[in-house]
């Protein structure tokens, strides 16, 4: 059964934030190519390129998908920036837009309170959390769609989170459309606690039900994507695709080393590497994005089949006799 610990109306006198260790992931995470999420990036406005430094106009990264003409580093996007750039014009119907976080644990660290920043945050981002949820399309081809948003708290996996991605599976599953996931997270939303680590278990379980549906899920990694997020439900996903350059771990790779004793490869955490060792199936630039989607979506989506479960009869048939001659 599906707990729903954050009700509609829970509304929106929240809450705050810690010692930001894992809120805020900067001490984790290097802020390369930024989103340009701050008021500060207005169009007339150069800024310099995370990654290769040269004086970029905001507007000619607008117009370039915010990918960097001189380098092709992949700016984050905020799940608005990637509705636009993604889907079909004016395809998106939003989801769940009352389901909004509470403050379970009362939590705060001396003056710096959870609600309270919780509260900032969503003036700042004008979110009401970091999971974006709904149906749209691209090139026409339906899908439900649910967007972590890197700028809402690091897309740290919180309580709500975890609930509108697991009804978007839900409705996915009632409606037998696929689910697209674009995923960023800085790991679990700490100042929830349990109820933060549980979402793991909560969104694999709504997906696995997807799955046993015969509809596929579709995940795009992006830049970052660590902790719970890419320890849970984004990397059990039918198609895994990443952006290019995006960081891709469970711990930060700073963290691996002082524990590990050892220094690791410079591209250990990036999505090319991960392609390497087999933990994505493609690397996508951005402005093939789009029709790499449509495109799977036309051959793993039920639009043409009319309501009838897909089935992998090899998958189905064969595996069960197959372990039982080896178990012979
Ligand atoms: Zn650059």
């Amino acid at each position: 059964m599906k707990e729903r610990l954050f009700r509609r109306g829970a509304h929106g006198g929240h809450g705050a934030s810690p010692n930001g260790a894992e809120t805020t992931p900067p001490s984790k995470f290097k802020p390369e190519p930024r989103g340009l999420t701050d008021d500060s990036a207005s169009p007339g406005i150069i800024i310099p390129c995370g990654t290769c430094k040269e004086p970029l106009y905001v507007k000619e990264l607008e117009n370039n998908l915010y990918v960097c003409p001189k380098c092709g580093a992949h700016f984050r996007l905020n799940a608005r920036q990637r509705i636009e750039y993604t889907l079909d014009a004016a395809s998106f119907a939003e989801w769940d837009t009352t389901v909004r976080p509470t403050d379970p644990l009362g939590f705060a660290v001396g003056d710096d309170a959870y609600r309270a920043k919780l509260t900032a945050t969503q003036l700042k981002t004008d979110e009401t959390e970091s999971m974006v949820t709904g149906r749209g399309a691209i090139l026409g081809e339906p899908a439900a769609i649910a967007i972590a948003d890197f700028s809402f708290m690091g897309a740290t996996m919180g309580s709500v989170f975890g609930e509108k991605l697991a009804r978007a599976a839900e409705r996915a599953r009632d409606a037998r459309l696929p689910l697209l996931t674009f995923n960023a997270s800085g790991g679990a939303r700490m100042q929830e606690g349990l109820f933060s680590l549980m979402q793991m278990a909560k969104t694999t379980a709504a997906i696995a039900r997807l799955g046993e549906a015969g509809l596929p899920h579709i995940a795009v990694l992006t830049d970052p994507c660590y902790g719970g997020v890419t320890a849970s439900y984004a990397t059990v996903a039918d198609i895994m695709l990443a952006e290019p350059g995006a960081r891709i771990g469970f711990a930060g790779k700073n963290l691996i080393e002082q524990i590990m004793k050892q220094r690791l490869a410079d591209d250990v955490q990036t999505a090319e590497f991960q392609l390497a060792h087999g933990m994505v199936d493609g690397v996508v630039h951005r402005r093939d994005l789009r029709q790499t989607l449509a495109t799977l979506l036309a051959l793993y989506g039920t639009r043409q089949l009319d309501g009838a479960p897909i089935t992998n009869p090899a998958h189905v048939d064969t595996r069960e006799p197959a372990l039982a001659t080896a178990h012979d």
